[in-house]
C-alpha cells in the first residue's frame, strides 16, 4: 500500500477539515482519533477524497501508515492533550520523524516543548482561519527549525490561503514564534471586533438605527478603506433574520461575549514585553464586562441609563472613526511583534506577517496588503508613523475624536476606540507626563531621575518640601 505523505492526529471540527484539505490538494493523509468510530466516520464521509485518506485505528498503525521521514499534525485542545500525544508518539518515532502542534498553543509551551524536542524535529505552527479555513485555505503561522519548517513547506503552503496566488503559509522564527504570532493575531482579531460592535453601538444607541440599516453601514464600508471579512461577516450578522421570532438576529444574541483565552495571553504577554497595546488590552476587558450581566443591570437600576443619543455625528464620521481606530489596533499589535522580536532574538518578519493574514485568516482585509507594503519599506517604524498610514490618520483621527468624544459625553462606552485615541494623542505628544510620575517616585522611594540636561540617577530637593 501506499504509504502517506503527512499523518494527522485529532479528527475534531479542525483536524477533520485540514485532513480534507491535504486530501484535496493530492496529498496521502493518515489519520487517528483518540475515539475510533470517529476515525472510521471520517474516512466513510470524505467522499471522493477517501482514496487519499487513511484510516488507522492505533498511534502505531499511524505511524507505520506513513512515509519517513514522517511528519504528523497535531490537532488536539491545547494543553496537556497536546503534552499527552507528543509522549505516546516519540518512542514510535524515528529521531528525524516530525511532530507539528498546529492547535493554538499558548507560546510559552511551544518553546518548552521545542526545549524538550531538543534535536527532534518539532514544530509550532499557528492556523487561522475557523473551520471553513482550515478546509479550504488557512493562514499559517509556522515556528521551530527554519529545516523543519522547509521539509513540510511543500504540504503547508499547497494548504493554505492564497493572496493574489501567494500563499498565506510562512516560517515565522524559531521555537514558539508561529504561536506567537498566531496570538498576537488573535489579540488584533479581539480589538478590531470591540472596534466594530463599539461602531454598532453608536449606530444603535447613539443615532437610532435598526439593525437592518447597521447592516447596509457595514456593508457599504465593506467597500472601502475598511473592507475586511470581519467587515463582511458584521453586516451580514446586522441583517440577519431570527427563524424562531422574525427579529434581527441581534436582538436575541444575549450581550455577553466568550472568550477561549487567547486574547487575554496576548494581553498578559504585552505586559511582560512592556510593549503599549491598549486597545487590545481594553477589548479583551470589554469581554470580561460584557459577562457580567447582573452587574451591569444592577449599575442600571441604580444611576439610571445613559442618554446615548448623540447629535452632530453622520455616517461617513464614524467610519472615518473606525478607519483610524482600526490602523492604531494594527500599529500596536505590531509593536509587540516588534518588541518579542527583540526580546526573545527571533528576528519576526513584520512585513511577512502582514502578508500571511492577508487571505485566510479571521483579521483578513486589504488594509493589511497596505500594511505589508508599509513594512517592508520599514518593518522597525510604527506603523502609525508608515507615510500612507500616517496620511490617514491625519485625515480621520479627527473624526476618531469626535465619535470617542460624543460617546463619553452621552454615556456610550467604547473602551477600544476611546483606547485608540489616547495611544494616538500620547504617541504624538513628545513632552508627556511621566516627568511628575518621576518626581513621585524619587520623593516616596529615592528612584532617582534622569534631569532634562541629561544627567542621570538624580535626585530632587524633597526634603526642603517633606
Ligand atoms: P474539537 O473539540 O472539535 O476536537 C478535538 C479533537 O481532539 C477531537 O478529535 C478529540 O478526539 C481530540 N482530543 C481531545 N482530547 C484529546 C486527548 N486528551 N488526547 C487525544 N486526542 C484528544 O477541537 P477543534 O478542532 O476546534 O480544535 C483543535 C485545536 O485547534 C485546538 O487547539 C483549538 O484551539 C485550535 N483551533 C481551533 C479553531 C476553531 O475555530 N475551532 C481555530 C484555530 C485553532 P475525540 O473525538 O476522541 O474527542
Amino acid at each position: 500500500m501506499k504509504h502517506a505523505d503527512i499523518g494527522l492526529i485529532g479528527l475534531g471540527t479542525m483536524g477533520a477539515a485540514l485532513a480534507l484539505n491535504i486530501a484535496d490538494n493530492g496529498f496521502d493523509v493518515a489519520v487517528w482519533n483518540r475515539t475510533t468510530q470517529v476515525t472510521h466516520d471520517f474516512a466513510n464521509n470524505a467522499g471522493d477524497l477517501s482514496v487519499k485518506v487513511h484510516a488507522t485505528d492505533t498511534l502505531a498503525d499511524l505511524v507505520k501508515a506513513i512515509a519517513k521521514p514522517r511528519a504528523i499534525i497535531l490537532m488536539v485542545p491545547a494543553g496537556s492533550a497536546v503534552d499527552e500525544q507528543i509522549a505516546a508518539l516519540r518512542p514510535l518515532l524515528d529521531p528525524d520523524d516530525m511532530i507539528i502542534d498546529a492547535g493554538n498553543a499558548n507560546f510559552h509551551d511551544t518553546n518548552r516543548r521545542a526545549a524538550e524536542a531538543g534535536e527532534l524535529p518539532f514544530l509550532g505552527i499557528g492556523v487561522s482561519g475557523g473551520e471553513q479555513g482550515a478546509r479550504f485555505g488557512p493562514s499559517i503561522m509556522g515556528g521551530g527549525a527554519r529545516e523543519h519548517w522547509d521539509r513540510v513547506a511543500p504540504i503547508l503552503t499547497a494548504i493554505a490561503a492564497k493572496y493574489n496566488g501567494i500563499p498565506c503559509a510562512t516560517w515565522m522564527g524559531p521555537q514558539g514564534a508561529g504561536h506567537f504570532v498566531k496570538a498576537v493575531h488573535n489579540g488584533i482579531e479581539y480589538a478590531d471586533m470591540q472596534m466594530i460592535a463599539e461602531a454598532y453601538g453608536m449606530m444603535r444607541d447613539g443615532f437610532g438605527m435598526d439593525s437592518e440599516a447597521i447592516g447596509t453601514a457595514f456593508a457599504d464600508w465593506d467597500k472601502g478603506t475598511l473592507k475586511s471579512y470581519l467587515t463582511e461577516i458584521s453586516a451580514k450578522v446586522a441583517k440577519a433574520v431570527d427563524p424562531e421570532t422574525g427579529l434581527p438576529m441581534l436582538e436575541v444574541i444575549v450581550d455577553a461575549a466568550g472568550q477561549k483565552g487567547t486574547g487575554r495571553w496576548t494581553a498578559i504577554e504585552a505586559q511582560h514585553l512592556a510593549a503599549p497595546i491598549p486597545a487590545i488590552e481594553a477589548a479583551v476587558v470589554a469581554r470580561n464586562l460584557s459577562s457580567q450581566r447582573d452587574k451591569r443591570a444592577l449599575g442600571e437600576s441604580i444611576f439610571g441609563a445613559a442618554p446615548q443619543r448623540v447629535s452632530g455625528i453622520s455616517l461617513e464620521t464614524l467610519q472615518a472613526a473606525l478607519i483610524a481606530g482600526k490602523i492604531l489596533c494594527y500599529a500596536q499589535g505590531f509593536e509587540m511583534i516588534g518588541k518579542a522580536s527583540d526580546q526573545f532574538g527571533w528576528k519576526l518578519p513584520s512585513p511577512a506577517i502582514a502578508e500571511v493574514w492577508r487571505e485566510g485568516c479571521i483579521i483578513r482585509s486589504e488594509m493589511l496588503n497596505d500594511m505589508a507594503s508599509a513594512l517592508t519599506q520599514d518593518a522597525d517604524r510604527n506603523l502609525m508613523f508608515a507615510p500612507f498610514f500616517a496620511d490617514l490618520l491625519k485625515t480621520h483621527h479627527g473624526a476618531l475624536r469626535q465619535v470617542v468624544a460624543q460617546a463619553a459625553l452621552n454615556g456610550i462606552a467604547m473602551p477600544a476606540l476611546a483606547s485608540g485615541l489616547a495611544y494616538f494623542d500620547a504617541m504624538r505628544t513628545a513632552r508627556g507626563t511621566a516627568n511628575m510620575i518621576q518626581g513621585q517616585r524619587d520623593f516616596f522611594g529615592a528612584h532617582g531621575f534622569e534631569r532634562t540636561d541629561g544627567r542621570k540617577d538624580q535626585h530632587g530637593p524633597w526634603a526642603a518640601s517633606a
